[in-house]
């Protein structure tokens, strides 16, 4: 087992990560710019380095400070929460060349699911069903337009490098075809220095919803059932839930079979995430990530099982501690991101938080690193905070999230709190009746 992690992340999940490391009797070091020498995790950790001002190039992103950090403080292993280096291939080729561990799977891993035209040809190859459409790049209008014609209008066309919803136009006819080409290559150009892009079958209505996995590295994989995240603004999750109020015990065994069967095929190790779209009772591959998701603890709460426990056992050669048959789901959970936003028009609301109040009591979690008093820095994303709730079924849990909702407290910023109080008493979600453009049309009606 490790001796020393050093936490190379920020906010809730640089807590979050700490906490496994303290239950597990690891050493930790985190890593903070300039603007976070006040935050929880800094507080809570055994060491701490500064490793620059606050923009993250300069900081949570900065190879080099890092792993001078690490070697300073003799960390031998690194957990990269998500974002910033979590998939980063280069970052893990780097650690593994100074024979520091990085929590999670090898660069190779990385960079295959980190292309998206190769990491759709792996998912078909390795059994897993994805959107019809290219074999992989597309650059001619005719070879675009024979293919569209073939898999039929309305199509996507999205770039191989794509992140964060960014560089996708829809075609809805041919007439669309060649500026929607044009438009998604030069975007994908500018935004990721690469403008490769590939075309797809435009599903209207789909859900998303993605199967969590994991890998032994030895040529094992499990799968932890799915999460629903059909609730998303601008391709933003929102509210995430396990599980997906859509899918029933069969759907989910096969589809949680088939991932796992693909993860122990590719040798895979550690944690990742196959995201699918999700319409007519037939799953799409869209990606995979290869680290731990925003929304992991709505699986934590109906399996019971620590995944960040699971990702460092696994890294430090341990295996995982459970076999798919221990693996077992249990009532419904559902979780809120909390962001400092204008739940209206959801620019961002950085400032000081003057009081904070968490709701407590039985199947509720919150993982958050701020406190009355915090300051938040307007250098970083907006999450503050996630509530996660759980309950025996999805009633239960509904009821017991509107009354979370109502005893949590923020004040001196606005937050996307009120947003989620008007979504409980909803409904759509109360059936659980939406997909993954629901929440942009309800949010459109409200204005
Ligand atoms: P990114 O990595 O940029 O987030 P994804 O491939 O995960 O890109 O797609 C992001 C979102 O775009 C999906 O959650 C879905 O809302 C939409 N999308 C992607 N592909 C399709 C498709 N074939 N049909 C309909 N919507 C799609």
């Amino acid at each position: 087992m490790f001796q020393k992690i050093l936490i190379a992340n920020r906010g809730e999940i640089a807590l979050r990560v700490l906490r496994a490391c303290k239950e597990l009797g690891i050493q930790t070091v985190v890593v903070h710019s300039t603007a976070d020498a006040d935050a929880m995790h800094v507080r809570l950790a055994d060491e701490s380095v500064c490793i620059g001002p606050p923009p993250s190039r300069d900081s949570y992103l900065n190879i080099h400070q890092i792993v001078a950090a690490c070697e300073i403080t003799g960390a031998d292993a690194v957990h990269p929460g998500y974002g910033f280096l979590s998939e980063n291939a280069k970052f893990a080729d780097i650690l593994a060349a100074h024979n520091i561990t990085f929590i999670g799977p090898s660069g190779d891993h990385i960079r295959i699911m980190g292309d998206k035209i190769e990491a759709k040809r792996t998912a078909k190859r390795l059994g897993i069903p994805v959107v019809p459409g290219s074999d992989g790049a597309v650059t001619e209008e005719k070879e675009a337009r024979r293919i569209a014609a073939e898999i039929g209008y309305p199509v996507i066309i999205k770039a191989s490098a794509g992140g964060g919803g960014r560089g996708m136009k829809v075609a809805r006819s041919e007439a669309d075809l060649e500026v929607a080409l044009q438009t998604a290559r030069s975007e994908a150009g500018a935004a990721f220095g690469d403008d490769a892009v590939y075309i797809e079958k435009y599903l209207e209505k789909p859900r998303h919803i993605e199967v969590q996995v994991f890998g032994d590295g030895a040529g094992r994989g499990v799968h932890f059932g799915e999460r629903d995240c059909s609730l998303q603004r601008r391709h933003q999750k929102v509210w995430e839930e396990a599980p997906s109020p859509a899918l029933n015990a069969e759907e989910r065994a096969h589809i949680g079979g088939v991932c796992a069967k693909a993860i122990a095929d590719l040798g895979y190790s550690g944690a990742g995430t196959i995201e699918f779209l999700y319409e007519n009772g037939e799953f799409y591959f869209i990606e995979m990530n290869t680290r731990l998701q925003v929304e992991h603890p709505v699986t934590e709460a109906i399996t019971g099982i620590d995944l960040v426990h699971e990702q460092i056992r696994v890294a430090s050669g341990g295996g995982l501690s459970v076999r798919q048959e221990d693996i077992r789901f249990q009532g419904h959970a559902i979780e809120c991101r909390i962001n400092a936003e204008d739940p209206r028009t959801f620019t961002p609301s950085p400032g000081t938080i003057t009081h904070f109040h968490t709701p407590g009591g039985l199947g509720i979690r919150v993982d958050s690193g701020v406190y009355s008093g915090y300051k938040i820095p307007p250098y970083y994303d907006s999450l503050i905070g996630k509530l996660i709730v759980h309950g025996r079924n999805r009633v239960e849990c509904m009821m017991r999230l509107r009354r979370a909702l109502d005893e949590f407290v923020v004040d001196g910023i606005k937050t996307t709190l009120p947003l989620f109080r008007d979504l409980v008493g909803n409904a759509d979600i109360a059936n659980g009746e939406y997909d993954i453009h629901w929440l942009e049309k309800y949010l459109a009606k409200e204005d």
